[in-house]
């Protein structure tokens, strides 16, 4: 990937966990390197066409004046977040935040935290059988779309489905998003987790395992990322068997890959294991 570069970029700030930081400030040095095709630029001898070092040196400096932060890893993520938000051509990013007066009793050059950041695919089921569901669902998604670190590019429209799980309860409304995402797994999860509790989902010990939802986003794909753990499995193990997502995920990414059968999503929609959603 071509590369924007800037260093060296210093700038008086108040951040630091120590109060006499807050209040006197130091020097911080900032390295950032922008990840992005400059081809269209290159030729086009536009400066449209690419990302201004310019507005990127003003954008840090600003963002860096208008609010304190305990730790630089902080003040990072928020440019980061502030970055990808503004430049849709912007794919990747490494932020490197330096404070070379680093108020501690040691003999150092500088010490510094550098980020590395990525524009993500991720692919998310949604789901809802208890309370307002559209309502839900339309809410849950624009709190999605309104997080600095994301953004939502599709919603298939709800379709009905009947409950699986063997519980007695009311019919789903089902779909999937695309969304691009900075958020790394784990992370992305505890988000659309703070999503779904925002929705009123009970999650307590009490709540039925299968049982009614007011809102349920589970993590299909996240870019052909194969991940296990404890907590969270990508992609998702379920996807494949249930026609109310695998349905709609073949209506706009036919021709993505699951990462583990290399099988389209297309080829996977052609006879899904259990059929629950309901013909109008
Ligand atoms: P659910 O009842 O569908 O919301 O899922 C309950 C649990 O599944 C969550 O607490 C997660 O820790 C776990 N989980 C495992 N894999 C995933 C995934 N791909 N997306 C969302 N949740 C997941």
């Amino acid at each position: 990937m071509d590369e924007i570069k800037i260093s060296g970029l210093k700038i008086y700030a108040y951040h630091g966990v120590y109060a006499r930081e807050n209040e006197q400030g130091q020097n911080f040095v900032v390295n950032a390197v922008l990840g992005c095709s400059t081809q269209r630029a290159g030729i086009t001898d536009d400066l449209e066409a690419s990302i201004s070092y310019e507005e990127v040196c003003e954008i840090i400096q600003q963002e860096m004046k208008a609010q304190v932060w305990k730790l630089v890893e902080a003040v990072a993520e928020h440019i980061s977040a502030v970055l990808f938000a503004k430049y849709p051509a912007l794919q990747e990013l490494s932020l490197e935040i330096a404070k070379p007066d680093a108020p501690i009793d040691a003999d150092f050059r500088s010490v510094s935290v550098c980020i590395h950041r990525k524009r993500h695919t991720v692919y998310l089921a949604y789901g809802s059988n208890e309370g307002e569901c559209i309502n839900q669902i339309q809410e849950g998604i624009a709190a999605i779309d309104h997080d600095p670190f994301c953004r939502v590019k599709h919603m298939t429209k709800p379709i009905k489905s009947t409950p699986y799980g063997g519980v007695e309860q009311k019919d789903f409304y089902n779909g999937v998003i695309r969304m691009e995402t900075i958020y790394e797994p784990l992370e992305l999860m505890r988000f659309l987790q703070s999503v779904e509790k925002a929705q009123g989902r009970d999650r307590s010990e009490q709540a039925i395992h299968w049982g009614p939802r007011t809102l349920d986003l589970d993590i299909l794909l996240y870019d052909d990322l194969i991940y296990d753990s404890k907590e969270l499995t990508i992609p998702h193990p379920e996807m494949a068997k249930r026609d109310f997502v695998i349905l709609p995920l073949a209506e706009i990414a036919p021709y993505e890959r699951h990462p583990l059968t290399h099988k389209t999503i297309r080829e996977m929609a052609q006879n899904p294991m259990e059929k629950h959603v309901k013909k109008n």
